[in-house]
């Protein structure tokens, strides 16, 4: 079965916005083993889409659109691929009640081009509710090929596509896939491969795919399969080999971020946290709050920026920033001791460094991070590369790596290797 994604939007051509569907789409078909050979981007314009419909069906099973499926004028997608597959567009009336009760519940009256969204071919059609949005998707089926359409918002597409074109994907391909994701931190791509190829080289069910992402490695290992039991029956012999490997840089097995890993253990051990930052601006503290239930071990973030706020906040001494400066083993230490003891935490964090390009431009990436517990207070050094962004992120992923790293050595929680 052969797929291709096609993507509608002129602002795509533009470069307005990033084309992240189509990377999310080509990621999620790798895994479910389905042969994807190309992308089309394509305006908003019925006849250049028409054409690559017809290019697109001329080389692929099923076609995969977002975007184009709004209530204006431009949007085209679903009329001009009913008008390819020579179909006629028919009001659905129970959407359209559900569309009428969705604006108005939301203050707006309904205008008649917004019942565009809920016109769809009388036959051959299936609809893809949209909980996250007004414009249902659907799926066209004709002489063997199917055109999935989806909306362009990445909030609406990717939940739309996991919970109901995978299952129609896999009904269609006669075939279950399942997959665990391991994550990696603290080790590179290509470091990665080198260290399992050959565990690779040798699989055909399940794969095995690694790619990087900002400062970490994902693995993602997919089985196909008849139930998820089988799957990880499948996966487990491997994953279990890949770790005897490089279980020490791996923090989840499951896919998990590095935040969701750390509230993970915090809860576990009743053990709350304080983070004092500079140079992550609170980054750190925004991780961790965007977990449920953050409030049951997150105490206090502070942004101690400039200097006086270290001091006054944090009690970082005059003496310290005089002679080891703002950013030094020795102000991130007081800094993560100060926020820990303040606030009354088991935990303390700190950041400061210099995230560049302006200030200290050869000093750029020059960051220390502490850490303090009531065994004692210890500070990391660390050289990142990058954009002013780029060492920010570095550095918020690297404060959450010590702060696992510190819960699961202190023998607080003790899983048998280092993952959840
Ligand atoms: P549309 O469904 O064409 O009205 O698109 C609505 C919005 O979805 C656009 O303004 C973009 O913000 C977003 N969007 C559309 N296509 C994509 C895409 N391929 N990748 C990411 N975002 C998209
Ligand atoms: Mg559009």
């Amino acid at each position: 079965m052969n797929a291709e994604i096609i993507s509608v939007g002129t602002e795509l051509l533009m470069g307005q916005i990033l084309n992240t569907n189509a990377r999310y789409i080509s990621g999620r078909l790798a895994d479910l083993g389905i042969n994807l050979y190309y992308h089309i981007t394509v305006g908003d314009n019925h006849d250049r889409l028409k054409d690559s419909i017809k290019t697109g069906f001329s080389r692929s099973d099923i076609l995969i659109f977002t975007g184009g499926l709004g209530p204006t004028e431009d949007d085209l997608t679903k009329e001009t691929i009913a008008d390819y597959f020579g179909l006629e567009l028919i009001i659905y009336e129970d959407y359209k009640e559900k569309l009428i009760e969705r604006m108005v519940s939301r203050g707006y009256q309904c205008t008649p081009n917004n019942f565009k969204q809920v016109m769809f071919p009388k036959d051959h059609c299936i609809i893809l509710p949209n909980p996250n949005g007004s414009a249902p998707g659907c799926i066209i089926e004709m002489d063997g090929k199917a055109a999935i359409m989806m909306p362009g918002p990445p909030w609406e597409m990717e939940p739309m596509f996991e919970a109901q074109v995978v299952p129609y994907l896999e009904k269609r391909s006669n075939c279950r896939f399942y997959s665990r994701t391991l994550r990696i931190f603290g080790r590179g791509e290509s470091q990665v491969e080198h260290d399992i190829q050959d565990i690779v080289d040798l699989q055909t069910n399940p794969t095995i795919a690694p790619y990087a992402k900002a400062a970490e490695t994902t693995l993602r290992i997919t089985a196909r399969c008849g139930d998820e039991a089988e799957g990880e029956e499948l996966i487990l012999p491997v994953m279990d080999e890949i770790c005897d490997r490089i279980g020490e840089y791996v923090y989840s097995s499951h896919g998990k971020e590095m935040h969701e890993v750390c509230a993970e253990l915090l809860s576990k051990n009743q053990l709350k946290l304080a983070v004092a930052e500079s140079c992550t601006g609170g980054m750190i503290a925004s991780q961790l709050v965007s977990v449920p239930g953050s409030s049951e071990w997150f105490i206090e973030g502070a942004v101690t920026y400039a200097p006086e706020a270290k001091m006054c906040r944090l009690g970082v001494k005059a003496e310290t920033l005089d002679k080891y400066t703002d950013v030094s083993a020795e102000t991130a230490m007081e800094m993560a001791e100060g926020i820990r003891i303040s606030s009354g935490a088991d935990i303390g964090i700190s950041t400061t460094g210099y995230a560049g390009p302006s200030g200290a431009p050869d000093q750029v990436g020059h960051v220390f991070i502490g850490v303090s517990h009531r065994d004692g207070v210890q500070a990391y050094e660390f050289h990142f590369k990058g954009s002013r962004e780029r060492v920010r992120i570095t550095a918020t992923l690297n404060a959450l790596n010590l702060l696992r790293k510190l819960i699961l050595s202190k023998g607080m929680y003790k899983p048998h290797c280092y993952m959840i």
